[in-house]
């Protein structure tokens, strides 16, 4: 029997180079990285304003089927990707998401890619990397102070304390403080009320820091931010708290985004990770822009299945940012496709091409619904080792009985070596694509026909269900100048539905809407389709038991 490297061990026998020679690749001077020890530095704003007026490379997007819950290797395959492009010759970046710190001590299992494909110091980014998310935590509690200081002297904004929508966040799991009461302890702490904490990756902060284009616009979405409403229902802004200056400067250098290598040594930007249920699951504007000027071809990856991580990549992302990405890969793996197919996850293990066929239809409707957007796709078979070749076999074949395209891709066993047939071929497309990138919907259909048309042609459901009060709310902000915003959907990764366990390419569904969220500042409005959550909890088991530091100070454990 064969057996495996863990991440962790490939990881830490990587032969990195200095970062300035990383920079190098992509044309960054030396004065221009602000290093972070020697294999992570922040690229300064100075040079990224001074490039702007050089023409864009190609952007590709790595997207999904509809995944198990331990994700189907989208981040793998993006590294892999970029790695393999270099290794045929292209000059390549890739653009990826930072990881949550909180998740890692939870269930095992980093955010760096895995095996052979992976971004490096994978330690350091899964943990506390160049402070970003402490950054974006400090902002975010920040403003939820000056809130409660605000009320605390006077409240001349006249905020009704029962309705202050702002929390606060913190980057770990940790269910306890879901729901909270604040200023208990008498007359010198203010005014008791219901608060909670979110995870800092579902801060708002997050999503504007991800869609700014540079630090005026950051404020300026800041300023923005609805913190609560009044008596009467008119909204108070964060810009009516005059916390939009000072939140800036705490977020100036988390605005520039980060570059580290990947195990080939090729560039890689690691910068902003937005919650893909509330937010829209995309890395940076401003790294993915960056990337764009420095390199010929940028590869970027979206959180979740196509249903929610693509259609949010090119209906909020690329929309708002003005990006026209020229090709889609889509991610399967064998065991999504068989799960998709009615296995549960414990009937994995052996061979089982009926259950295979049955899920491509999962495969076939994301593929079907990438075409509206007028992007050219093709099929990346994330490899397992476990996978046969008759499994492989069927899903070529169906791919192919598509129209479209699929390449066996083995980067987590092998690295560049196993993606440069998907390399050549994105490349191949890219060259060849006469068409134009569109979003869905217009900006000026209704705020409800958005997510009606959503509904009807991402999940292909029969109706969308929005009662009265939610309908007037959608009005009402249409009446307040919010009707050009696009929509952010939330709604479970596992299906096209909002039930988790309907797999495959169900019709007929309907889809309720439950309650909807205007971000002000990121410039969306969240439609939210089943149960969310804002702050995970820990499993019975945490990993963090078995996290440690061993004799050499290397940590174990962890991945
Ligand atoms: P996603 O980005 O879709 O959530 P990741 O790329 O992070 O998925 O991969 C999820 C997990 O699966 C990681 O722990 C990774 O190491 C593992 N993984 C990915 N591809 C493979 C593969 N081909 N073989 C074995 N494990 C893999
Ligand atoms: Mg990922």
């Amino acid at each position: 029997e064969m057996t495996y490297k863990s991440d962790i061990e490939i990881a830490r026998a990587a032969r990195k180079q200095p970062i300035a020679q990383i920079g190098e690749k992509l044309g960054i001077p030396s004065d221009h990285l602000l290093p972070f020890g020697h294999d992570k530095a922040k690229v300064s704003q100075e040079f990224i304003k001074s490039q702007a007026n050089k023409e864009d490379g190609k952007l590709i997007l790595v997207t999904a089927i509809n995944p198990t819950p331990a994700g189907e290797g989208k981040t793998t395959t993006t590294v892999g990707l970029g790695d393999g492009l270099n290794a045929i010759g292209k000059n390549a970046a890739i653009c990826i998401r930072e990881p949550s710190l909180g998740p890692c001590f939870g269930m095992k299992g980093g955010a760096a890619g895995g095996g052979y494909a992976q971004v490096v110091p994978m330690e350091d980014i899964n943990l506390h990397f160049t402070g970003d998310f402490h950054a974006i935590t400090s902002a975010h509690n920040l403003l939820s102070a000056m809130i409660d200081n605000h009320v605390y002297w006077g409240n001349a904004e006249e905020i009704d304390v029962r309705r202050i929508t702002w929390r606060r966040v913190l980057d770990m799991n940790d269910r306890a403080l879901r729901s909270v009461v604040t200023s208990l302890g008498g007359v010198t702490n203010g005014f008791p009320r219901e608060a909670g904490f979110d995870i800092t990756v579902a801060s708002e902060i997050m999503a504007i820091l991800c869609l700014a284009e540079d630090l005026e616009d950051l404020q300026r979405r800041l300023g923005n931010i609805i913190v609560a409403y009044r008596r009467d229902r008119t909204p108070v802004y964060c810009r009516d708290i005059k916390a939009d200056g000072a939140m800036t400067v705490l977020l100036q250098q988390a605005m520039q985004p980060n570059l580290v290598q990947t195990l080939e040594n090729n560039p890689a930007f690691i910068h902003g990770g937005p919650f893909a249920n509330i937010a829209h699951g995309c890395n940076s504007v401003i790294a993915t822009k960056t990337a764009l000027k420095l390199a010929d071809y940028v590869v970027t990856e979206a959180g979740f299945g196509a249903d929610l991580g693509a259609e949010k990549f090119f209906d909020i992302k690329c929309r708002k940012a003005g990006l026209s990405p020229n090709a889609v890969v889509v991610v399967a793996t064998v065991r999504a496709l068989k799960m998709n197919g009615g296995l549960a996850k414990d009937e994995l293990g052996g061979e089982n091409v009926e259950a295979l066929k049955k899920g491509c239809a999962n495969l076939g409707r994301h593929l079907e619904n990438i075409k509206k957007f007028g992007v050219p796709a093709v099929v990346a078979i994330n490899h397992f080792v476990t996978d046969t070749d008759a499994e492989v076999e069927a899903l070529k074949a169906y791919v192919e009985g598509q129209g479209a395209k699929a390449i066996l891709c083995q980067h987590w066993e092998h690295g560049s070596e196993g993606t440069k047939a998907l390399a050549a071929h994105v490349v191949d497309m890219i060259d060849n694509f006469e068409g134009q990138f569109a979003p869905l919907y217009a900006d000026d259909l209704g705020l409800a026909a958005k997510i009606e048309t959503i509904a009807k042609e991402i999940y292909r459901a029969d109706e969308v269900v929005i009662d009265k009060k939610i309908a007037t709310q959608l009005k009402n902000w249409e009446k307040a100048g919010y009707g050009a915003l696009p929509i952010c959907m939330a709604k479970t990764q596992y299906s096209f539905t909002t039930d988790p366990n309907e797999r495959g390419a169900p019709t007929g569904h309907s889809i309720p809407v439950r309650e909807v969220r205007l971000s002000a500042g990121a410039g969306f409005i969240v439609a939210i389709c089943g149960e969310i959550m804002t702050m995970p909890g820990l499993p019975k088991v945490p990993s963090a038991e078995a996290i440690k530091l061993d004799e050499a100070g290397q940590i174990e454990g962890l991945f």
